[in-house]
């Protein structure tokens, strides 16, 4: 028997199962005749599980039995409590991973332990990290973890073997947005760049509407009522993608809601997505016109606004040939015929990159002579292709230093109070000696693989010592030095004068377009922002003028991405 590798999109709003059989990806209904599983738990008043569409009509009536959308939770280990019982959002995604199981089960006639799971290509590590417990959990062994818009375009790819083109992958779906350049030839799918947003996604869309027509009707629902409201407003929303107004009953009143309403609703979470494109193809260093197809892919695709917002963007419109619900489950189980090595896939190959910036803390040098922490410095830059090896030197701040706690970070800020913790290695014996070459001196090689598994090797250089630490069991819930440092973050802040508004105003402009740029960019851009803070350090007003004008110089010639 050859083995069997099944591909699951665990998604924020349906899931589905797929596999790849004779050399065409395949999607495995359920009982109920459906590909899309609602990806909801609950529980039956007798203390029975529910998993799917049941458990999706049993919350809008007993919104206390169950949950939807706990996608959204994945690495907080806070259990939600039902009436009944409590489960983990790990242990949801399991129970809906089991089912996925199931139904693979029923339709090969054969059992199944070994899958490709998608998820956001946003998900930070711990999401990830959380995702694999689930499987774990679902008694399913991981094969690869695989990026949603990536598995989207692999899925296009395999459809279209012979195009020869740059493809933007624009998915949005229930919880989650996701963009993506992939560069497709000769069987070759390369991702260039990808970006997003881990909350933001249809079920927002959903959430603004109902907001925006409870404040203009004067509407008000008690909060047993949220589920029931929420499926409503969600046909309505879907509605609105195919007509120009549709009909919503209340009570025995009949109220019309238009393409107006939504896009007022809405008007918040469009903006959040331009800069995000903007972004992924200046890292690609794609212009616009040089994108040859554009795949809309996840429900909330379909609202009339994205295509809006992406043609104006990038003047073409978009491809349709992929079924924007199915595609990225199709291009799990085609990865898993690649994991499977079934030769009906040999001549694909497939790249991906890395979604964030890996690096370590470092301390900074300032004018006075004092040392500032905090700051972050990046070993593998966002979009690097993986797997991929990058190293640094970095050393001690004086010669009598024999220890550093070297903090791993990952993220996009300056600033590693802004960027997600992932670990800490301890170097010991850096004391300078007499007569060594090097002193004080470390190498930190970072290797960062395709299942987002990070390896780091750190030599010190005077005496060739070598530590290796692997970060792949990091746990899903926030670390303590993660918590301490956010409690620092919120306490009120001494009032500087550098911290008047508009020059916080600039500061944060300046630290959002840095996460935003590519590395190049950001060198020139972190020289800039260094000699502001120094000149606001300094309080030299003729120095801060100065300053002043090359920085917002920068910010306006690069305005399209903050
Ligand atoms: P997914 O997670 O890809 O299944 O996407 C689910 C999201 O897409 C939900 O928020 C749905 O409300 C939304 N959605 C599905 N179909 C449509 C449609 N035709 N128009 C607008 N939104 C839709």
């Amino acid at each position: 028997m050859s083995v069997i590798i099944i591909g699951i999109d665990l998604g924020t709003t349906n899931s589905l199962v797929s596999c790849m059989r004779n050399g065409v990806p395949e999607i495995f209904s359920n009982e109920l005749g459906q590909d899309l599983t609602p990806s909801v738990v609950a529980f039956a008043e007798d203390g029975a599980l529910m998993v799917g569409q049941p458990a999706k009509d049993r919350i809008v009536t007993h919104p206390h039995s169950g949950k939807a959308c706990f996608k959204r939770d994945m690495g907080n280990k806070e259990p939600y409590l039902f009436d009944q019982k409590s489960l983990t959002p790990v242990e949801c995604s399991a129970l809906i991973l089991k089912e996925m199981k199931r139904i693979a089960e029923l339709r090969l006639d054969q059992p199944v332990s070994k899958a490709v799971i998608s998820v956001p290509a946003y998900f930070r590590d711990s999401q990830r990290n959380a995702t694999l417990e689930a499987a774990a959990i679902a008694g399913l062994k991981v094969e690869r973890i695989i990026n949603e818009p990536t598995a989207a375009a692999l899925a296009f790819g395999y459809k279209n073997p012979e195009k020869e083109s740059n493809v933007l992958v624009f998915d949005l779906g229930g919880g989650t947005f996701d963009i993506t350049l992939l560069e497709i030839f000769d069987g070759v799918i390369e991702v260039k760049a990808s970006g997003g947003e881990s909350h933001l996604g249809g079920e927002d869309y959903t959430s603004a509407l109902l907001d925006h027509l409870l404040k203009k009707n004067e509407w008000e629902i008690n909060s047993d009522e949220g589920n029931r409201w929420r499926e409503k407003i969600d046909s309505v929303k879907v509605e609105l993608s195919k007509n120009e107004s549709t009909t919503l009953k209340v009570g025995d009143q009949e109220v019309v809601i238009t393409q107006t309403d939504l896009a007022l609703a809405g008007k918040n979470l469009n903006a959040r997505m331009r800069p995000i494109i903007r972004k992924c193809l200046n890292d690609a260093r794609v212009s616009p016109d040089e994108i040859d197809d554009v795949l809309l892919v996840g429900g909330a695709s379909r609202m009339s606004v994205i295509s809006e917002i992406v043609r104006a963007i990038v003047p073409i419109e978009p491809n349709h040939t992929i079924d924007p619900d199915r595609a990225i489950a199709l291009g799990a189980s085609i990865q898993a015929a690649l994991s499977a090595q079934d030769s009906a896939v040999d001549d694909i190959v497939l790249t991906d990159v890395s979604p964030h910036t890996l690096g370590v803390e470092v301390v900074r040098d300032s004018p006075d002579g004092n040392h500032k922490e905090g700051y972050f410095a990046p070993v593998i830059n966002r979009n690097s292709t993986l797997p991929t090896s990058h190293s640094e030197i970095f050393h001690t701040m004086h010669p009598k230093q024999d220890v550093v706690d070297m903090k791993i970070y990952q993220g996009e800020s300056r600033l590693i109070a802004d960027n997600h913790f992932l670990g800490e290695i301890v170097i010991k014996g850096l004391r300078e000696q007499r007569g060594q070459k090097n002193p004080g001196q470390v190498d930190v090689r970072f290797t960062y693989d395709m299942n987002g598994i990070l390896e780091v090797e750190i030599t010190i250089l005077s005496t060739g010592v070598k530590l290796n630490k692997v970060f792949e069991q990091r746990p899903g819930t926030m670390t303590a030095a993660e918590v301490k440092a956010a409690i620092k973050r919120l306490q009120p802040l001494k009032i500087h004068p550098r911290d008047t508004l508009p020059n916080r105003t600039r500061l944060e402009r300046a630290n959002r377009l840095y996460e935003n740029l590519n590395a190049e960019e950001r060198d020139e851009l972190s020289r800039i922002i260094n000699e502001f803070e120094t000149a606001l350090d300094q309080q030299n007003s003729e120095y801060i003028e100065h300053i002043i004008s090359i920085l917002d110089q920068y910010l306006n010639r690069y305005k399209d991405l903050i």
